[in-house]
C-alpha cells in the first residue's frame, strides 16, 4: 500500500472522512501525539490499526469523541449510565483537551476496542484537524499513537511516515504537535480517581476541580502485574539505541555516546547533544521530547544518555514515559559510567 502524506485542506479532510467511512485508516494530528484513527465502532476498522500497529489485542483503545457532552454519548451508548461521579464536571473543565476517563462502556462499543474489558477510555482531542474529522464523522474514532506498538509515539507527520509506511493509506499533516506527549489517564471507577497514566493534566489539577484526592498509580512491575489499565507495559515509548536515565546532569561525554541535556551546559559536545528544554519552560521538555528520542535514534551510536528530569508539574509524566523508554540508568563514579540494567520481570 502507498501511504501518502497530505497538508490540511478541506479536500483532504475530505478524503480523510472517506476513507474512514469506507473502514480504513487514517493518521492525524492531536494536541498529544499523532493517532491512528479508525471508525471506533465497527470493529473490522478497528482490527486494522491492531494489525497496522503490530498492537496486541489486550491493549485497549481510546475513543475520541466528537463532543464532550456526555449525556449524548450515554444517548447514543458510547458509555452506560449512570454516569460515573465527577465525570460530567471533568468534561466541562478539561475537554476538548489531554484528560482521558475510563468509565462503564456503551453497549455500542466493540469489545476490541476495550480488549473485551466492560470499561472504555474517552477523550475530546482539542486540535482543530481531530475536531474537524470528529464533526464531519458525527461518531467516535479509536485512535491511538500511529507508531508502531512498543516504539517512540509520533509527534509529526514524518514521524508517522517512519513507523507505518505502506501500512496505511493517509497522513494528514498537521504540523507538529502542540504538547508532545500522551493524554493523562484518569479511572472514574476506583474511590478516590486514580490516574494510570500520567500528563500534563495534573493529579492536583483534577483534584482541585473534584475536590476530592486523585491517586497516582504506582509504576508496574512487569506486564504481568494487576490489571487496573492492561497494555500500559513497563516497556514502551522505547528507541531502539539502549535509553540510559543518568542519576545526576551529565557532565562527561564519551564520544560513542548521544546526550540529552535538560538545561544548556558548556562543556557539552555540539555533535552529540540534545537539549530538551531550551527555553526553561518544562512544557517545551514534553514537546521536544520524543522528536529528539527519534533524532537521537537515527544515529546509530552505542546508547543515549539523558538528565534527569527536575521537579515541574509535568515531570511525573516526562519520568513515566522515560522510565519505560529506558534500558537502565547511568551513573558517572570514579571517572568511568556504569550501566545498570533496569529490572523488568
Ligand atoms: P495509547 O496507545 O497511547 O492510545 O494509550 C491508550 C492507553 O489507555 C492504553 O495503553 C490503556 O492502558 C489505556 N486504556 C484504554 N482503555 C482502557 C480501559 N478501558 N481501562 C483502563 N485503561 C485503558
Ligand atoms: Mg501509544
Amino acid at each position: 500500500m502507498k501511504t501518502r502524506i497530505v497538508p490540511i485542506s478541506a479536500s483532504s479532510l475530505r478524503e480523510a472522512c472517506q476513507i474512514l467511512q469506507g473502514g480504513d485508516l487514517v493518521a492525524f494530528p492531536t494536541e498529544t501525539v499523532y493517532g491512528l484513527g479508525a471508525l471506533g465502532l465497527r470493529s473490522d476498522a478497528v482490527q486494522k490499526i491492531f494489525h497496522a500497529k503490530g498492537r496486541p489485542s489486550t491493549d485497549p483503545l481510546i475513543l475520541h469523541l466528537p463532543s464532550p457532552d456526555l449525556n449524548q454519548a450515554v444517548t447514543h451508548h458510547w458509555m452506560a449510565a449512570p454516569i460515573p461521579p465527577f465525570a460530567n464536571e471533568l468534561a466541562k473543565k478539561f475537554w476538548p483537551g489531554p484528560l482521558t476517563m475510563v468509565v462503564p462502556k456503551g453497549a455500542k462499543v466493540p469489545l476490541e476496542v476495550t480488549a473485551g474489558l466492560g470499561t472504555v477510555a474517552l477523550r475530546v482531542p482539542a486540535h482543530p484537524v481531530a475536531e474537524k474529522l470528529l464533526q464531519v464523522l458525527g461518531e467516535p474514532l479509536a485512535a491511538p499513537s500511529a507508531n508502531r506498538f512498543g516504539r517512540i509515539s509520533p509527534t509529526d507527520a514524518s514521524a508517522v511516515l517512519q513507523e507505518l509506511e505502506g501500512k496505511i493509506p493517509l497522513i494528514l499533516d498537521g504540523g507538529p504537535c502542540p504538547h508532545g506527549i500522551e493524554s493523562t489517564v484518569l479511572s472514574l471507577l476506583s474511590d478516590p480517581p486514580t490516574i494510570l497514566r500520567p500528563g500534563s493534566i495534573t493529579a492536583e489539577m483534577i483534584s482541585q476541580i473534584i475536590q476530592t484526592e486523585v491517586l497516582l498509580r504506582s509504576q508496574p512491575r512487569d506486564s504481568k502485574s494487576a490489571l487496573p489499565s492492561p497494555g500500559m507495559l513497563e516497556n514502551h515509548y522505547a528507541p531502539q539505541t539502549p535509553l540510559y536515565l543518568c542519576s545526576a546532569p551529565i557532565e562527561s561525554f564519551p564520544s560513542s555516546y548521544q546526550f540529552i541535556l535538560y538545561h544548556r551546559r558548556a562543556a557539552s559536545p555540539q555533535a552529540q547533544t540534545y537539549l530538551l528544554c531550551p527555553d526553561g519552560n518544562p512544557s517545551t521538555a514534553a514537546q521536544n521530547l520524543y522528536r529528539i528520542l527519534r533524532e537521537a535514534d537515527q544515529v546509530g551510536s552505542q546508547a543515549i544518555f539523558i538528565d534527569p528530569i527536575p521537579d515541574s508539574p509535568w515531570a511525573p509524566a516526562l519520568r513515566d514515559r522515560l522510565h519505560r523508554a529506558s534500558a537502565g540508568t547511568a551513573n558517572w563514579a570514579n571517572g568511568q559510567w556504569n550501566l545498570r540494567p533496569r529490572e523488568t520481570t
